[in-house]
């Protein structure tokens, strides 16, 4: 039987990208979105007309009670969840002095909370089933700290905290979580920055170039197989050599 994966924020970039590996390698995608309706039914399409097997779930993943839906959906449609990639998450540059509380709070619910929500609510049906696989998308930010990133830095930085403590409670029930820390990558999430702001970046990054989210799709789905099954609580860094 095909195993089943959920990736989180799977309308565009990463996940978008992550969801069309699966998908290639067989598993029974869904593809979680929030606000991009339009993207993520796109790549639902296209998928299916390749024979391949997937499902759209619309949920705010800072929100328990989505989140809840969203799972226990998958879990009947599938029969089972195997494999849950936490890669949402949204980013805000600013000062500190810039940054409202409300600012914070998006960023903490959505990136780490988020996290929380999904791990929480796929728990016991990886318990029962004494396995299961938990792949949460840091950010090099969470390791190093991004200048005028605190709120970001912090929620990525929780997320691998998380990831270290739910590993070592969830090993004894056969199931790893581990997390990936990418560092530049080419998606919208950058589109912000202009061609001179990125210039300037990449020639800080020893391999001279940003990194592509099918790199990062690539490693999510080594850490999904059993290729993968002695590795838990570990920070997988992503970034070109910039964080070493
Ligand atoms: P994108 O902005 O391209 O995609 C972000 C995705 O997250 C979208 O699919 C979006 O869905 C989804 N999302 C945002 N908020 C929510 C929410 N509340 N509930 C459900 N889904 C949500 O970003 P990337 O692909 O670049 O980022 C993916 C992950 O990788 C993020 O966690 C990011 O922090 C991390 N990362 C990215 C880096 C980069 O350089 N790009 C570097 C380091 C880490 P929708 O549009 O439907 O709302």
């Amino acid at each position: 039987m095909s195993k089943t994966v959920l990736i989180t924020g799977a309308s565009k970039g990463i996940g978008a990208a992550t969801a069309i590996l699966f998908a290639q390698k067989g598993y029974n995608v869904v593809i979680n979105y929030n606000n991009s309706y339009e993207s993520a039914s796109l790549l639902a399409r296209s998928l299916s007309a390749n024979g391949y097997s997937v499902m759209t779930h619309k949920a705010n993943v800072a929100n328990k009670l989505e989140v809840d839906l969203m799972i226990k959906e998958t879990l009947y449609k599938f029969g089972s969840l195997d494999i849950l990639v936490n890669n949402a998450g949204v980013a805000y540059q600013g000062l500190i002095t810039d940054t409202d509380e409300i600012d914070f709070d998006r960023i903490i619910d959505t990136n780490l909370k988020g996290t929380f929500n999904c791990c929480k609510a796929v728990t016991s049906s990886m318990v029962n089933k004494g396995s299961g696989k938990i792949i949460n998308i840091s950010s090099m930010w969470g390791q190093v700290g991004a200048s005028c990133e605190v709120a970001y830095s912090a929620s990525k930085a929780g997320i691998i905290g998380l990831t270290k403590a739910l590993a070592k409670e969830l090993a004894p029930s056969g199931i790893t979580v581990n997390c990936i820390a990418p560092g530049l990558i080419e998606t919208s999430m950058n589109s912000n920055l202009t061609v001179e702001e990125l210039t300037e970046f990449v020639e800080t990054i020893p391999l001279g170039r940003m990194g592509s989210a099918d790199e990062i799709a690539e490693a999510i789905e080594f850490l999904a197989s059993d290729k993968a099954d002695y590795i838990t609580g570990q920070v997988l860094g992503i970034n070109g050599g910039y964080v070493i």
